[in-house]
């Protein structure tokens, strides 16, 4: 290994650098290589992380198949292949690797990852494909028009249409994507923007949330978040929407550009921050847009107050119940039991570190067993869609359904709804998920 011999793993607390993306050395390509073939090799001598995801093995059969069978053997231009694979799950850096900060090795993968993808996104080295599928929130209004949208369902409904898709785009013909409505949340709730409302304050809770739709918790599944909003205000916590709301920026990170993260910060942060100010707490369906306000805006721009603030100030649903819990504050009167649940922890929601607060919350349903399955389900943003890596999706999503199918349960799905519906489109019951905020409507009989 080219790095000296240093102890395995560190006894501190790991902690995370901010992402140095305005730096010229940011985008060098000398530099970039050069790092990548550090981190490489050592990840070569540990292994750990070779069943996580595609981008591990895809390193390991480069280096085993080079001539040197060491990461120097292996072409540069072969290092976009591990890249192209990361889908910035974050699980590597949080749950397996001894070598994060503080250790001396100082390896982030995702974040070398990102690097990467910012560097080919640079270049112009992007697929019209990817920039399509990145630009949820535009994607989403176009296909929700009524016209527009009956054509987009008509096309994803035929195989046809689905061919097409595949050979014009890049999409899958097999892999599931989500049908588009007119009546996206935000019209359909529309009077709760700009509503003034008192909350209950109890512990780090004002007891009133303002609710960020997302792209897909608004054109795809609205009715998860209608089913949040009851979940809320059957607690007594009143729910707004904020005046207006773009993309997160989670697709165009995954897409490495960052200035599209940068857009999308500008126009979501300063309204949140309003909202903040006047007392309401944020929570977010898809617990990838919650990491987005929890982690990553933060690491890109960690001298922005208003950033820090909003962080400070964004939960994940359960997270928000489970604390209003603690303090007598949640409405424990369910109506109907549940039975025999299982579920998948998002990866985007097991890395906020937040301990498993759906199971916790679902647990509180009288004659109901909660089982969760903590693996990845390998829909991942866009990477299920994809022609070139669905059949990896698949793989990934396995064993996932598997257990699903062992469990025989009445209830399945994920905190992520786009995972849910991959792991039902796995199992061959598609649209058979339900996501627990709907579980728990459910129970209390709403
Ligand atoms: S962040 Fe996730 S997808 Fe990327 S390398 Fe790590 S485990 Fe794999
Ligand atoms: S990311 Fe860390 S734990 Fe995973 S293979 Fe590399 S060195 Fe090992």
């Amino acid at each position: 290994m080219a790095t000296s011999i240093s102890r395995e793993g560190s006894l501190e607390a790991p902690t995370r650098h901010p992402l140095d993306w305005q730096s010229a050395d940011f985008y060098d390509q000398a530099s970039l290589d050069k790092e990548l073939e550090r981190v490489f090799d050592i990840c070569h001598g540990c292994r750990r992380c070779v069943s996580l995801c595609q981008s591990f093995p895809t390193l390991f059969d480069l280096v085993d198949e080079s001539e040197s069978m060491e990461v120097d053997g292996v072409a540069k231009d072969d290092y976009w292949k591990v890249v192209d694979h990361c889908y910035l799950c974050d699980l590597c850096y949080m749950t397996k690797c001894p070598y994060v900060p503080p250790h001396e090795w100082n390896l982030d993968f995702p974040h070398l990852m990102l690097r990467a993808k910012a560097v080919k996104y640079r270049q112009g080295n992007v697929k019209r494909r990817d920039r399509i599928l990145t630009s949820t929130d535009t994607v989403g209004s176009l296909a929700g028009i009524p016209v527009v949208n009956g054509l987009v369902n008509a096309v994803n409904a035929s195989s046809l249409g689905r061919q097409a898709l595949q050979a014009v785009l890049g999409v899958h013909k097999d892999a599931r994507v989500p049908p588009y409505v007119s009546d996206t949340l935000r019209k359909t709730e529309k009077a709760r923007i700009g509503r003034s409302a008192t909350g209950e304050a109890a512990g780090p809770t004002t007891g009133k949330v303002a609710l960020f739709t997302t792209c897909y918790g608004n054109y795809n599944e609205p009715g998860v978040n209608a089913d949040l909003i009851a979940v809320f205000e059957h607690s007594g916590i009143p729910v707004t929407l904020p005046e207006k709301e773009q993309c997160c920026g989670m697709p165009k990170l995954e897409l490495g550009d960052l200035e599209a993260v940068k857009a999308a910060k500008d126009a979501n942060i300063p309204m949140l921050k309003r909202l903040v100010d006047d007392g309401w707490d944020i929570v977010a369906m898809i617990p990838s847009c919650v990491l987005m306000f929890k982690q990553e805006l933060p690491l890109m721009f960690p001298e922005d107050a208003d950033v820090q603030s909003v962080k400070a100030h964004i939960f994940d649903p359960f997270e928000y119940l489970m604390l209003r819990h603690k303090h007598g504050k949640l409405n424990t009167d369910f109506k109907k039991p549940l039975g025999n649940v299982i579920y998948q922890a998002s990866c985007h929601q097991r890395v906020q570190n937040i301990g498993q607060k759906t199971r916790e919350v679902l647990a509180l349903v009288p004659d109901t067993t909660v089982e969760i399955i903590e693996r990845c389900s390998g829909h991942d943003g866009t990477y299920a869609v994809k022609e070139e890596y669905y059949a990896s999706a698949m793989k990934i999503v396995r064993p996932v359904a598997g257990r699903v199918e062992k469990a025989a349960p009445d209830h399945f799905g994920s905190d992520c709804p786009m995972a849910g519906a991959h792991i039902a489109h796995a199992l061959g019951k598609d649209g058979e998920q339900q996501h627990p905020l709907s579980l728990l409507r459910l129970a209390y009989g709403l």
